[in-house]
């Protein structure tokens, strides 16, 4: 397993708690749309085992082309020993990442995709709009709904209605409205719905998509397998 250690390069404050940590990209390292990576504090490995403490997933908001690793979190004032230490860290400092991965790559199927995000969820999405920006291939076109209570919503730059490209933004600050238009999204049978968020969440889209008649295979997760057959199947015991 490769370990990366990576300055960083930049800290983006984008609203009062969410911070963009860009880090340096080292040149033979490049990554899918819809990545996340596991995200680790110095001293992390110092001892036998991994300190599970100094480590986290989080998804790569940026893309290769922005030539930087983008990490985009949510800190609290009242936060875990991880975002403590984080917040903390300056432009210089180094973190790790380790095991890249995307469960969630733009679906080319000529269909329409529905990216349904709370928080800073959305932060999982912004590679697949660009992505999808950069080549609307195979793709009907994107509507991205995303819900924040604290209605200081995320990336509005890129996250903009535009017709042309067939791409729609929606920000929601209650879960009223946001079921409502979830419902109304889920009109379209033959849509892709990702879903993106704490898993309460997550089961709770999974149990209104389904509801309105979307199948299952329609509903995609940044989920391994054997999590995502759990979620699908609503059998919440067995997942950890
Ligand atoms: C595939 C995947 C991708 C992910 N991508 C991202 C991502 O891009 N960005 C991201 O931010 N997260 C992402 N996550 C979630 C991430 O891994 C963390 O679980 C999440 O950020 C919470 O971090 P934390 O445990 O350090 O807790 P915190 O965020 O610090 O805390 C969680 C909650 O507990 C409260 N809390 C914590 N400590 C205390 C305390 N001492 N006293 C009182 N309240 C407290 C906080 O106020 C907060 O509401 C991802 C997870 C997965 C599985």
């Amino acid at each position: 397993m490769q370990i990366y250690w990576l300055k960083i390069n930049k800290i983006i404050e984008e609203t009062t708690e969410v911070k963009t940590y860009l880090l340096d990209r080292p040149s033979d390292f490049t990554w899918e749309e819809g990545s996340h990576t596991h995200f680790a504090l110095e001293g992390f490995n110092a001892g036998d085992k991994p300190n599970r403490s100094l480590i986290r997933h989080m998804s790569i908001s940026t893309v290769p082309d922005e030539d930087a690793i983008g990490i985009t979190t949510r800190i609290k004032e009242q936060c875990s020993e991880f975002k403590t230490i984080l917040k903390n860290l300056e432009v210089g400092n180094k973190v790790a990442i380790f095991k890249t991965h995307t469960n969630v790559p733009l679906k080319r199927e000529g269909k329409n995709i529905y990216l349904l995000s709370s928080g800073v969820g959305l932060a999982t999405f912004r590679s697949l709009a660009l992505d999808y920006f950069k080549r609307a291939d195979n793709v009907n076109g994107i509507h991205s709904l995303n819900i924040d209570s604290s209605k200081d919503f995320l990336f509005t730059d890129i996250f903009e209605t535009s017709p042309e490209k067939k791409f729609t933004s929606q920000f929601v600050d209650n879960r009223k409205d946001y079921y409502e238009e979830v419902k109304n999204l889920a009109s379209d049978k033959d849509g892709l719905f990702y879903v993106v968020g704490s898993d309460e969440f997550i089961v709770q889209n999974i149990e209104v998509l389904l509801e309105q008649g979307i199948k299952a295979e329609q509903i995609i997760l940044d989920k391994h397998e054997q999590q995502l057959t759990e979620f699908l199947s609503l059998d919440m015991s067995k997942v950890d």
